[in-house]
């Protein structure tokens, strides 16, 4: 995902707390762009201190007079609001969101817009976005502190990105195991179940079809392939000992 291509715009923040508190937010969450359309207050050591490790998030900040500004090189633009408006535009949550947020930045500059503390974006700022982003809520109270909702939204766009790879795959320490593999494994099995007397050839039921089944439900690697066939193998022989010690 080109996360340097996607941008926060804070627009016309009064609290410069909220605005070290969206740095931090998008830095543990792997954004850096930030721009801010008049801050109240910026810089801040207000902002500094809930910036925290993220100072390098606000020293890049790029202070804009004008949301058009801000957005005027990007091709998609998301706006955030806790409240539904008279005409409705598209809306979406930021689950929903996030895989067309990740594909616009695949493609160009994307912005996504948060409002003011006390008065959110107003209909003229939300008018000029592609799309409405709503962070469902207990109708009680639907409006987020600012960097919680950056959080939010940072936070799906990550999820995204940790879904675009299979980590589970790319962390493993052995590759996974064939169809042909695991097929030659059950034959293995089979053939030894019938060697030490379990599985009754003239009357198998579902013995089989279970233990498909129960391997089925975890992905065998080679390794513990062949772990599992060592042990088949080891079976066998013993069988033969016994049977040949006993003729
Ligand atoms: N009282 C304002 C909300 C301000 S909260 C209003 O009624 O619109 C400050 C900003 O945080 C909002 O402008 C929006 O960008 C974001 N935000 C807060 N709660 C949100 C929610 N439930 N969904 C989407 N964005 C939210």
């Amino acid at each position: 995902m080109h996360t340097n291509r996607i941008r926060i715009v804070l627009v016309h923040t009064s609290h410069p707390g909220n605005i070290g508190g969206v740095a931090r937010a998008m830095k543990n969450m792997g954004l850096g762009r930030l721009y801010l359309v008049q801050p109240k207050r910026f810089p801040d050591h207000e902002a500094d201190w809930r910036a925290a490790s993220a100072q390098d998030v606000l020293a890049d900040a790029v202070v804009c007079e004008s949301v058009e500004q801000a957005i005027s090189d990007c091709h998609f633009v998301v706006g955030t609001s806790a409240r539904g408006r008279r005409i409705p535009w598209p809306l979406q949550n930021p689950r929903q969101c996030a895989p067309q947020i990740a594909q616009a930045a695949d493609n160009g500059e994307v912005a996504i817009l948060f409002g003011r503390e006390d008065r959110g974006l107003t209909n003229e700022e939300l008018q000029q976005c592609h799309l409405h982003l709503n962070i469902p809520t207990s109708e009680a109270y639907s409006s987020l502190n600012l960097a919680m909702a950056v959080q939010i939204v940072a936070y799906e766009l990550k999820m995204h990105e940790v879904g675009e790879g299979d980590p589970a795959e790319a962390q493993w320490d052995a590759p996974f195991s064939t169809n042909e593999e695991v097929e030659r494994f059950y034959q293995h099995l089979e053939q030894t179940l019938v060697d030490i007397e379990f599985l009754n050839p003239a009357a198998p039921r579902q013995l089989m079809t279970r233990l498909r089944r129960l391997y089925s439900r975890v992905r065998l690697d080679e390794m513990e392939l062949n772990i599992l066939r060592g042990i088949l193998t080891e079976t066998q022989k013993w069988v033969q000992r016994v049977k040949s010690s006993k003729e």
